[in-house]
């Protein structure tokens, strides 16, 4: 695949179809949601495989995703606070549960080593949807994955600069995707959440380092 660059107004964006699958209702918004602010002719598919019963969280993500225009769907692995691990076959299966046949013109999803210091529904979504991107059995032309890091814990989570695709959002995308974070997901303003939302969002392009012997696709 091509490089594409976001710098300079995004003048590249070929996928007409994509998915987002995240861990958690507000991961999309976070690490991706100005790049589907960006993109509203973008047929836009947001897949949470957490939180499908949670009586708060569950309406507030479908509320966003009527603001993105995208269509959402959820799945309910368990997601307690002692972040018990899930078998990797359990993960995998959420996602091929949620994920349809239709083929995405390009996935996003968590990156292996996640966004910051830790959470490792993150980290097992990253590792579900490379492996079945590897194998040829996630309906994806391409995979993205999330660009952030934490320093260890120093710092709120912020993009890495060297990342393949990086890009700053104008004003407006930027306030908007604050609000999406304090009004429609109902994050304080002195929230953990609303402090990180990061302004700058940037991506690894592939499935980067996992089990195995690396294949590129593009
Ligand atoms: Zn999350």
């Amino acid at each position: 695949m091509e490089r594409t660059e976001h710098e300079g107004g995004l003048s590249a964006w070929p996928f007409r179809r994509a998915g987002v699958i995240v861990a958690h209702p507000d991961d999309e918004t976070l690490w991706a949601g100005g790049l589907m602010l960006a993109h509203p002719r973008t047929e836009w598919v947001v897949i949470s495989l957490c939180r499908g019963s949670d009586a708060d969280r569950r309406p507030r993500f479908f509320r966003a995703m009527e603001i993105y225009g995208a269509l959402g769907c959820m799945g309910d692995l368990d997601d307690g606070p002692d972040q018990a691990p899930l078998s990797p076959a359990a993960v995998r299966q959420a996602v091929l549960g949620l994920v349809g046949s239709d083929r995405f013109d390009l996935v996003i999803t968590h990156d292996l080593a996640g966004e910051y210091t830790r959470h490792r529904r993150h980290e097992e979504t990253a590792a579900a949807v490379a492996s079945l991107y590897r194998e040829g059995r996630l309906p994806a032309d391409n995979l993205w994955r999330f660009a952030y890091e934490d320093g260890g814990g120093a710092h709120l989570p912020q993009a890495i600069e060297q990342a393949d695709a990086v890009w700053t959002l104008p004003d407006a995308l930027a306030q908007r995707k604050h609000r999406l974070i304090t009004e429609t997901y109902g994050f304080a303003e002195d929230s953990w959440e609303a402090r990180t939302t990061p302004r700058t969002e940037a991506f690894w392009y592939g499935p980067g380092i996992g089990e195995g012997v690396e294949q590129t696709r593009e």
